[in-house]
């Protein structure tokens, strides 16, 4: 559904990315690792095309989204990004954060817009919120507010960027709970995380990314008990 193929990117003379080749099937959740600097969040933003790659290729649903004759606004559409700082508009009810995009960008009309959306905060425990301002929410809340603002676009794809590092360690249960849910409905998803043991219960393949190389890539029960490679190992047992 996704294929990466020989990524570059760089930042003056800081070579963030080298080579990096990735298929994602759909229904698959990849989990990218890596210490911090090693490019992952390039990566991400990369596939969405918010920085555009030095050279390579990524292709969506057989489509190659980085020829330049490339519909980039339509290319964004198709994935469902969110951050580490949840990027709610202060000054907008959860509801009107939520049918923003489907209403402006998809031209989706409001009653259904505001449909969707209920359906949505009912089906991840926010339903009595609607109504409510970013700031009366706890950062777990605004961040599952986030989540579904993405998927109320209807994405293809689902790009999540450590979202739970901003988060007290008492929220980020509920926010991993929203996570695994969209895989249980078959969302495909490429994440970034610090939770190593999330990571190692949700993916399905884990990429591990040593200096802006693909050094490692494999299921998780081997990344983590049996990976090939001295810095994949020296890696995982500094965060473990
Ligand atoms: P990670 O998410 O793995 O921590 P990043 O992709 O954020 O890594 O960063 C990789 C490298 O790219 C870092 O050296 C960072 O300073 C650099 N970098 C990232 N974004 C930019 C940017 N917009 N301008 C300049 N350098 C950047
Ligand atoms: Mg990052």
């Amino acid at each position: 559904m996704l294929t990466i193929h020989s990524l570059w990117k760089s930042f003056g003379d800081n070579v963030v990315l080298r080579g990096v080749d990735l298929e994602v099937s759909q229904h698959e959740v990849v989990s990218l690792i890596g210490a911090s600097g090693s490019g992952k969040s390039t990566l991400l933003r990369c596939v969405n095309l918010l920085e555009t790659p030095d050279d390579g290729t990524i292709h969506l649903d057989g489509e190659e989204i980085t020829d330049p004759r490339a519909d980039v606004d339509a290319v964004r559409k198709r994935f469902g990004t969110v951050f580490q700082a949840f990027n709610l508009f202060p000054h907008m009810t959860v509801m009107d954060n939520i049918t923003l995009a489907p209403r402006q960008v998809h031209r989706v009309g409001r009653a259904q817009a505001e449909q969707e959306a209920h359906d949505l905060l009912r089906r991840f425990g926010l339903a009595d919120k609607a109504g409510a301002y970013p700031d009366r929410l706890s950062g777990g809340q605004q961040q599952r507010v986030a989540i579904i603002r993405a998927l109320a676009t209807k994405p293809r794809v689902m790009l999540l960027d450590e979202v739970t590092s901003a988060l007290d360690p008492m929220l980020v249960v509920e926010v991993l709970a929203i996570i695994r849910e969209l895989k249980e409905s078959g969302m495909t998803m490429i994440l970034t995380t610090h939770e190593m043991s999330f990571c190692r219960d949700i993916s399905d393949t884990v990429c591990f990314l040593d200096g802006g190389v693909l050094l490692e890539k494999g299921p998780p029960e081997k990344i983590f008990t049996e990976p090939e490679h001295e810095r994949t190992r020296a890696f995982l047992s500094s965060v473990l």
